[in-house]
């Protein structure tokens, strides 16, 4: 069950069109598999239009009429539309022979994972090319994987794609989405049988706090960013 929601603000800025471009993913991605958030978001989207609405019909001199036909002719008009991505509706995730559904705001990225490698303590790392908008990445963790303790110098966003895990925080399920900053610490662990699969995004490196992983520091951008 999904316990962990973006918060409203976010929703919002997601349905104008305002939220940054890697934020806008994860979210996406989210509403894909969340019925209150989407909800949520067509609310947002409705009112969003009524509120245009009713600013055009009050400005003196416009006619409403005129302006919407406008509009629909320049859409017909038009000839700069990008082409649809046209994928199957799912094209699922392998790692060793097993296939994770996507959520489909990330199936069109299934083809700009790269391999799969293998990081310490049961974890597995596929990057995940974004363009021109960074880089993302699918992390799995095995049953009894562990992602060492660490805090965050920038923000890291979590979306649970398949499994459970628990962060010393809270326990999360598939679906739950989860922003962390510098003020948490935390560290992500997976007892469940089918282990985790989550979709992650930081715009810095984490910063590794206990024991030996604090030697991981120097690397940590090679691996978690
Ligand atoms: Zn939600």
């Amino acid at each position: 069950m999904i316990n962990f929601h973006p918060e409203l603000a976010h929703i919002q800025a997601f349905a104008e069109g305002t939220c940054p471009v890697n934020l806008a993913l994860i979210i996406s991605a989210h509403v894909d598999m969340c019925p209150r958030c989407q909800a949520l978001t067509m609310q947002a989207q409705e009112d969003i239009s009524v509120k245009e609405l009713s600013r055009t019909i009050q400005t003196p001199g416009v006619d409403v009429n005129k302006d919407l036909n406008d509009m629909m002719l320049q859409i017909m008009q038009g000839t700069d539309f990008e082409p649809i991505d046209v994928q199957p509706v799912n094209c699922p995730l392998e790692l060793d022979g097993r296939q994770f559904a996507l959520p489909r705001a990330l199936a069109r990225y299934t083809q700009k994972t790269g391999n799969w490698s293998r990081l310490v303590g049961k974890l597995w790392q596929a990057p995940v090319d974004l363009g021109q908008d960074g880089q993302a990445n699918f992390i799995y963790m095995e049953k009894g994987g562990r992602v060492p303790e660490h805090t965050h110098k920038g923000s890291e966003f979590t979306l649970v794609i398949d499994g459970q895990f628990s962060d010393g925080l809270a326990d999360y399920d598939c679906g739950d989405f989860t922003i962390m900053d510098s003020s948490n610490k935390h560290m992500p662990f997976s007892e469940a049988d089918e282990g985790c699969l989550v979709f992650t995004m930081v715009d810095k490196p984490l910063h590794f706090t206990s024991g030996l992983a604090r030697l991981l520091n120097p690397f940590s951008q090679l691996f978690f960013k």
